[in-house]
């Protein structure tokens, strides 16, 4: 495995190269992080993980330096899967260029996460929008457990024309339901326990919910939410996965959304 800190030598390294498989990522490697790379060697092309903890999508600088890093195992971890490529730029490295796309916002990025993360989408889809123009991939590989994230990247390289395809990849969970993530490694058992409660309470309400949705008495479920640990519920939502409709009936397909706290800990899935 190669790796690269700096952009201009890893673009001469990968224009050799047939295409790229891109996976982006921000450390703190887990089992959602490795499903994609094993996903990406798949496609036969060269793959190259990024590792950028990208300050601009952090709305608050405390939860910026308080994110997990582990950069050793990582490096551990992606040697392990064969990765080809690895780059892991300093900040000055990918915000020292203008970029030649602006980056497109859909009005999907005001909903959900955007409402409570003010700046966050604006901040995810302007290192996206870097990192396409500096590898641009042939495939950039993104995890459904984002799935606002993956959508409004969708609506950006629609908009933009840029030519590297979305491959989508399910979400990964633990046996106990909890969807991985990096901001787990900060729960204790007994928080892990509630996360998991939380999960099993959402995955029963879909099932009721596709038969009635007449049920979904959203104060009911905040209310059910708390009794099972949550300290906060930012949001719990319904929408129709395809264009974020908010759904009233269920002859679409849903998801619940849901972004809630444990203490200090901040946890989003959609089920
Ligand atoms: P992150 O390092 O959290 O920015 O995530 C990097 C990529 O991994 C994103 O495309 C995420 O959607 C994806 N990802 C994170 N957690 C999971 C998971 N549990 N299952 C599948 N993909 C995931």
């Amino acid at each position: 495995m190669k790796i690269f800190k700096d952009r201009q030598a890893l673009q001469k390294e990968i224009l050799k190269s047939k295409g790229i498989s891109f996976v982006p990522t921000m450390g703190g490697l887990h089992e959602g992080h490795i499903s994609l790379v094993k996903r990406s060697k798949k496609s036969r092309l060269k793959t190259l993980v990024t590792i950028f903890i990208n300050p601009k999508q952090f709305n608050k600088k405390s939860d910026f330096n308080s994110y997990p890093r582990n950069i050793k195992n990582d490096i551990k971890v992606l040697k392990k899967l064969k990765v080809n490529y690895l780059y892991i730029p300093s900040i000055k490295d990918i915000y020292g260029f203008k970029p030649k796309n602006k980056v497109f916002i859909d009005k999907v990025s005001k909903k959900l996460c955007g409402k409570f993360r003010p700046g966050h989408f604006k901040g995810v889809l302007n290192v996206v929008n870097r990192f396409l123009e500096i590898i641009k991939p042939k495939y950039i590989y993104l995890g459904k457990k984002d799935y606002q994230q993956l959508y409004l990247i969708k609506k950006h390289i629609q908009k933009r024309k840029i030519r590297s395809k979305i491959i989508e990849c399910k979400t990964i969970r633990k046996k106990n339901g909890i969807a991985c993530s990096t901001r787990n490694s900060r729960l204790n058992q007994h928080q892990m326990k509630i996360a998991s409660s939380i999960f099993h309470y959402l995955f029963k309400l879909k099932k009721k919910l596709k038969v009635n949705f007449s049920l979904f008495k959203l104060n009911k479920v905040k209310i059910d939410l708390i009794n099972l640990g949550a300290s906060k519920i930012d949001y719990i939502e319904n929408y129709n996965t395809k264009n974020f409709e908010k759904i009233r009936k269920t002859n679409k397909k849903f998801n619940l959304f849901i972004a809630y706290y444990i203490q200090n800990t901040r946890l989003i899935d959609n089920i």
